[in-house]
């Protein structure tokens, strides 16, 4: 091969490492898990979905990639839109683990659709549309959180318990020591509503975090029922 095929073969070469293998563009994921209970007696209207009450269990909230640096990418591509008919064989399960819990009622293809637009859109780089609700729904079953937390004698029940507590249970069971963010109760009590958990950028294994979000959590705090 003379001098010019060289060129057009490394060129092709250099052009293969960017096109054939895009650059992840974010460092890890939260995966944020919701305690509705926390969400429903803080909002002024929290509405149950069109199936009926959720479960007393954790929800998802969302998978959203992140940067190490603790700022996030946010509705990266705006041509790529929410379409149900790509996860249809998803949407029994979403309705069970990832509830909307926003009014009015509704299936919770609007939050679905949010958080896809928001967050997913910027992690298509290693995930399509069904892959990114897959991958959150196998991440709810792998934390498998709630049971967790009960099996440490923290339960929904609107006792109070020590966020170190609560942190070294999820850090026991999972491997990985969590983000936990509060918010208040209609009596100002500090309460547990989310739990972040940290997830490599193939969104499927857990990792320690980077960087903690901060979660406004005291040393004590209420484990509402639902
Ligand atoms: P995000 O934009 O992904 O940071 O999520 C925040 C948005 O999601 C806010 O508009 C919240 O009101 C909404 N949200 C949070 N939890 C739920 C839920 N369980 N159902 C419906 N909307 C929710």
């Amino acid at each position: 091969m003379g001098a010019k095929g060289w060129f057009i073969l490394k060129l092709l070469m250099f052009q293969g490492l960017f096109v054939s293998r895009p650059q992840e563009d974010f460092d890890f994921f939260y995966f944020v898990l919701q305690w509705p209970g926390a969400y429903c007696d803080t909002k002024r209207a929290c509405c149950y979905p069109t199936s009926g009450k959720p479960a007393a269990d954790f929800g998802i909230h969302g998978l959203w990639p992140n940067y190490n640096g603790g700022s996030w990418p946010s509705n990266c591509d705006p041509d790529s839109q929410f379409d149900r008919s790509q996860i249809s064989d998803l949407v029994s399960s979403l309705k069970k683990n990832w509830p909307t819990l926003s009014c009015p009622s509704n299936e919770g293809f609007k939050f679905w659709e949010h958080e896809w637009e928001k967050h997913g859109t910027c992690s298509e780089s290693v995930m399509d549309q069904h892959e990114y609700f897959e991958n959150a729904l196998k991440l709810k079953e792998k934390a498998n959180l709630l049971q967790i937390l009960t099996n440490s004698g923290i339960n929904p029940d609107d006792g109070f318990y020590s966020l170190k507590k609560i942190t070294n249970a999820i850090k026991n069971g999972i491997g990985f020591t969590p983000g936990i963010e509060c918010n208040k109760d209609p009596e100002r009590n500090d309460q547990l509503h989310q739990i972040y958990i940290c997830v490599d950028t193939s969104g499927t294994e857990f990792i320690e975090c980077p960087v903690l979000p901060r979660g406004r959590c005291p040393s004590q705090l209420q484990f509402s029922k639902f």
